[in-house]
């Protein structure tokens, strides 16, 4: 096909050389790349699972646990723009019916307004006119009257330039039941962030703004009690690209301690005992609210290999055996 105009030019270069003309990138984003990512794009692909591959995952979550100033393992890239990581942390956090209170004060939030009522959320808005933010006794109240499972904030609204302060609002949320969520696709890298000492439960952001890299990243974190949320959800997240459980599967966020129910008139403490006294195999029984009630398994570090998986099984077996439960 002969081309028509010069847009075509570029994709029909015979030379196979694409220009791109050099912009100096001072609007609200994306800015410019910094030079060495770019020089990073040019390096060989890997394969997905392949270890050298991995190792860099690894080391990206422990650049974002610095980025962020958190501990959590949960702490990872979403492919895709800040979009992707703000459906994923709806999709994953909020159960059709449940309340959230999004703060609304320019686009970002009317956006996740709308994305939560796609995902069958109750959505409770919080209005504030363009160029304020809201105030901690204002988001406060808010909690107090409505208890809703989330609270969505913008960080740096961009569009409106407002920057919102998240300090005093975690020990609210956890007082009133609520997950804290936080977009700071536009602030992250620009601004302090405090994911653990702020008690933020989620957070998702974009690589082409103050990362400097190009779009198509999401940074992501969640919090234990975000992830425990998760866990215990009656029903699947309504995305498959972006759930949690298998995204963080594969970056080796795996639950490390596994709480097992114990099954009624089964003696917990009588199976933990055999383990020790027949494969020096340390298990554990639950601990306060838990406690008699399920057993506790890690898979940590070393031990998470499948044949230190495989004797736990066989403790559990003759344990149970041994009291005629099987
Ligand atoms: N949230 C905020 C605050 C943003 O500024 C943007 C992008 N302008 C987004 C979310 C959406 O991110 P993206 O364009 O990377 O999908």
């Amino acid at each position: 096909v002969p081309p028509t105009s010069n847009a075509h030019r570029h994709a029909l270069d015979p030379s196979g050389v694409i220009e791109v003309p050099q912009r100096l990138l001072m609007g609200p984003g994306p800015a410019n790349a910094h030079p060495r990512i770019l020089a990073a794009q040019s390096l060989p692909l890997l394969g997905h699972m392949h270890p050298p591959f991995l190792k860099i995952m690894d080391e990206i979550s422990e650049g974002l646990r610095y980025c962020l100033q958190t501990d959590s393992k949960y702490t990872l890239m979403v492919s895709g723009t800040g979009h992707a990581g703000m459906e994923a942390a709806i999709a994953n956090l909020l159960e059709p019916g449940e309340k959230i209170i999004v703060g609304n004060k320019g686009i970002w939030g009317q956006r996740v307004a709308d994305l939560a009522a796609r995902y069958g959320g109750d959505v409770v808005e919080l209005k504030a006119e363009a160029g304020r933010s809201f105030s901690l006794a204002e988001m406060t109240a808010a909690l107090e009257k409505h208890r809703p499972a989330v609270l969505f904030l913008c960080q740096g609204e961009s569009s409106t330039g407002v920057h919102q302060s998240l300090a005093g609002l975690g020990e609210v949320c956890k007082r009133t039941g609520t997950l804290l969520l936080v977009d700071t696709v536009c602030s992250l890298g620009g601004v302090p962030f405090y994911f653990d000492e702020w008690g933020v439960d989620c957070m998702y952001s974009g690589s082409q703004k103050c990362l400097s890299a190009p779009p198509g990243g999401a940074p992501f974190a969640m919090s234990a009690r975000a992830m425990e949320k998760l866990k215990g959800r009656k029903t699947k997240p309504a995305t498959y690209n972006l759930d949690m459980n298998l995204i963080g599967d594969y970056w080796g966020c795996l639950i490390t301690v596994n709480t097992i129910k114990v099954p009624a008139g089964v003696d917990w403490a009588a199976v933990v005992k055999n383990a020790m006294d027949r494969y020096s195999l340390e298990i554990a029984g639950g601990l306060g609210p838990t406690a008699g009630k399920v057993w506790r398994v890690g898979l940590m570090g070393y031990n998470a290999r499948p044949q230190n998986v495989a004797l736990v099984v066989e403790a559990f077996r003759d344990g149970l055996a041994k009291q005629g439960k099987l």
